[in-house]
């Protein structure tokens, strides 16, 4: 991580039209080198006029072959620095690591280090128990843990009463039971919106929102610091990417939010719709899920998740797969590809048939039906013709709608309809498809609503 300067403007040499600001663009792939192997940088997207994407079939398959023969890091990485054979044939999508970013101290051999304890946050309750036997302790005390921790909401391990003293002193050197500082904490005006900034390890800072309304309890988590994906109406679009979260720092949000609202609602809903994609952090969102969904952890049932995708196609016939029943909602927010590729930049890789056909198959191998999002933005996705072909494709899948009438963004020219043009358009839709409802988003007092994280409130 050393000599930030250097290896910033070497990015910024590749790709000219790099943000000249590199503070504002931290290269996502910086990661300490292994010595003894070569590494490269490899990137999914030009992040300079931010649309134009690279060919992910290309990454692809230049991550996969590395990663077969490495056994490297995860391949849903948007962009990840792996160690490479080194007779490997690069393409345009990758660079040799310059020597700053090989750095042989920030990197010993992991089996070296005397490496810090795990997230408790980050582990599947399998997990912490061989995290805790491993230290010697007994099989159950594992689930005397996790019932402290998810089931009772106490992190202090002096409170846990059914631990000898020697375990509860023992226990934070076994699995960190921290979670991030609250960098900022912002209330809406009627109590019903709180949006924290919270800061990482690596002082990377995320937001996430609790909504109250009468359906109960919200909790928006963030899946990515910033995001890759340059949806042109989107504050958390125009950050770029900083970096992916890792399950822990998923988790984290959620747990956070149950402590600090005290709001009580054991039916309350998650939603992946914060800050960035999360289908382009799929291994880490999935893991999140998992500990989130499981019998000793929060318990949150699948049915009670929704994950937001902008359509990254492969990764939704993959989540299909999973064999949970998540509910998947699709930022679909044009009707035409013509319109599409310029909102919604990743449609210009899978464009609107294909992302509808993954819809479809989402819907009939999972069993629920999918929601298309479609924002609403005067004068540009909110005509009549608009409102018919999106009829269209809702007919076509099993689907319900959710409009949401746009946000205005800071420095973002994009505009909402009036509430007469919203009303109007939802009028369009209802004879032509049942399941409209309109979003009335919360927290925008805040610059909280969907699409505004990362703005200043
Ligand atoms: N990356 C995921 C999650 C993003 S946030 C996705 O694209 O689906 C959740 C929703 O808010 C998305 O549908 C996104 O397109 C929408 N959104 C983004 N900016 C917005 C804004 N300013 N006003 C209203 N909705 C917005």
């Amino acid at each position: 991580m050393r000599q930030r300067e250097g290896s910033a403007s070497a990015w910024t040499a590749r790709w000219p039209h790099a943000p000249s600001d590199p503070a504002r663009f931290p290269d996502p792939m910086r990661r300490p080198g292994r010595p003894g192997t070569r590494t490269f940088v490899v990137s999914s997207m030009a992040t300079s006029d931010r649309a134009a994407l690279l060919d992910r079939k290309d990454l692809r398959r230049l991550l996969y072959g590395m990663i077969e023969s490495q056994s490297s890091p995860s391949p849903d990485l948007d962009a990840v620095l792996v160690p490479a054979p080194a007779d490997l044939e690069l393409d345009a999508l990758a660079r040799e690591a310059s020597e700053s970013e090989v750095d042989p101290d920030a990197a010993p051999d992991p089996a070296r280090i005397p490496s810090a304890p795990p997230s408790f946050f980050g582990l599947l309750p399998e997990e912490v128990e061989s995290a805790l036997t491993g230290a010697g302790w007994q099989r159950y005390r594992a689930r005397q843990v996790l019932e402290w921790v998810y089931g009772k909401r106490t992190r202090d391990p002096g409170s846990m009463s059914n631990l000898g003293k020697a375990q509860r002193e023992q226990l934070t050197g076994i699995v960190d039971l921290a979670l991030p500082r609250i960098h900022r904490q912002i209330q809406s005006p009627k109590g019903d919106s709180v949006k924290y900034a919270l800061e990482l390890k690596d002082k990377v800072r995320v937001e996430s929102v609790a909504m109250l309304s009468r359906r109960g309890v919200t909790l928006c988590v963030s899946t990515q610091a910033g995001c890759g994906m340059a949806c042109v109406f989107c504050a958390t679009g125009t950050l770029g990417l900083a970096r992916n979260l890792k399950a822990d720092e998923i988790v984290a949000q959620v747990v956070h939010m149950l402590e600090t609202t005290g709001w009580e609602d054991p039916g309350y809903n998650i939603v992946f719709m914060g800050m960035g994609e999360p289908l382009a952090n799929y291994a880490q969102t999935l893991k999140a899920i998992r500990v989130l969904n499981a019998d000793e952890g929060l318990r949150v049932g699948a049915r009670r998740i929704t994950l937001s995708t902008c359509g990254m196609v492969p990764q939704m016939h993959r989540l299909a797969k999973e064999g949970l029943q998540l509910g998947l909602a699709i930022s679909l927010h044009a009707t035409t590809d013509e319109l599409r590729n310029r909102l919604v930049p990743i449609n210009r890789r899978f464009p609107l048939r294909e992302l509808v056909r993954a819809a479809d198959f989402y819907a009939e191998t999972t069993g629920r039906r999918v929601t298309l999002e479609y924002i609403l933005l005067a004068g540009v996705n909110d005509r009549k013709g608009d409102a018919e072909r999106l009829a269209d494709i809702a007919n076509s899948l099993p689907c319900k709608i959710n409009l949401i009438p746009y946000n205005p963004v800071p420095q973002l020219p994009w505009q909402r309809p009036t509430d007469e043009g919203i009303q109007r358009f939802a009028d369009w839709l209802f004879p032509r498809c049942p399941a409209v409802t309109l979003r009335w988003s919360q927290g925008g007092e805040i610059a909280a609503a969907c699409g505004q994280l990362g703005a200043k409130a």
